[in-house]
């Protein structure tokens, strides 16, 4: 496994659409694992291909809950259900945090990392970082819809750097 370099804000590929991965081999396990452990060494607890600068639809999540990092090959998301105001931040965004609206629930179906068939039902953390990371697959980031005037700037090294990153 390797740490790959993070693009941040004003990097185009962030704005750009992922595409859909046809085969799950282990050219992708191996971006995945690359992906999981680039978030783990930033404490984020979601990361998108793009933010590594690769335009495949592949997501990993880790909530912190005890279970196994999510990996999920072309998420998508076929049902949500309620609304949450929650802080949001990002890996591409360091040290801002503002607040959006997400989903309470969200059901998406996706390919695990072997290729298999997956759906998968998130409540409140896990839905929100769902719907943040599915996002980054089309191009689209937190700030497009944070609520106005919500953006907070931490100084690095801040004990609020803990905050949760997407
Ligand atoms: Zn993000």
């Amino acid at each position: 496994m390797a740490i790959r370099q993070i693009r941040k804000d004003g990097d185009e590929i962030l704005r750009k659409k992922s595409k859909v991965v046809d085969v799950v081999d282990d050219k992708i396990r191996e971006i995945l694992n690359d992906m999981e452990e680039t978030m783990h060494a930033a404490n984020g607890v979601g990361i998108s291909a793009v933010q590594v600068g690769i335009l495949k639809r592949l997501v990993v999540i880790d909530i912190y809950d005890g279970n196994k990092p999510l990996k999920l090959v072309n998420p998508v998301i076929i049902k949500q259900k309620g609304k949450q105001e929650v802080e949001e931040g990002c890996l591409s965004f360091p040290n801002q945090f503002a607040k959006v609206i997400r989903p309470m629930e969200i059901t998406i179906k996706a390919l695990d990392e072997f290729g298999k068939e997956i759906t998968i039902k998130g409540k409140e953390l896990l839905a929100q970082a769902l719907a943040h990371e599915i996002d980054h697959l089309d191009g689209k980031l937190f700030v497009d819809i944070m609520l106005p005037g919500t953006m907070e700037y931490l100084e690095p090294n801040n004990n609020e750097n803990e905050k949760r990153k997407e």
